[in-house]
């Protein structure tokens, strides 16, 4: 069993879902406001510039990707909490230093792993 305080849960869980919902009305503006999946492209500045929305959509595809990715770790991390695995590191099975978690409510390594992972989504 972890022994992280039920109010840290509690406030993580909170933390999450909130972020969560951020998270998921980030992607539906940015899939508003991309001129290649909206119909927006007659708002670009100069009339049909075709690169311009090209560029765009590469930017917003990028950022949504970020996005996706956010959101599928924090549902990762509701599920843990949901099951009572939250805390535990993914790659050695220890437990998560609490302050780490406290900080970054969506790792999945302890931080000693994370060291050892060059990994672009660690913050
Ligand atoms: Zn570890």
């Amino acid at each position: 069993m972890l022994n992280i305080h039920q109010k840290t849960l509690d406030k993580i869980k909170s933390y999450l879902k909130r972020q969560q919902k951020q998270v998921e009305s980030q992607i539906k503006s940015l899939e508003k406001e991309d001129p290649v999946l909206s119909d927006g492209l007659a708002e670009s500045p100069e009339s049909g510039t075709e690169s311009w929305s090209a560029d765009v959509h590469a930017r917003f595809v990028s950022m949504k990707n970020e996005l996706l990715g956010l959101s599928k770790r924090i549902t990762n991390s509701l599920t843990s909490l949901k099951k009572g695995t939250y805390g535990k590191c993914e790659r050695c099975g220890k437990k998560i230093e609490v302050a780490r978690l406290d900080a970054l409510p969506t790792a999945s390594l302890c931080l000693s792993c994370s060291k050892k992972t060059p990994s672009r989504t660690k913050r």
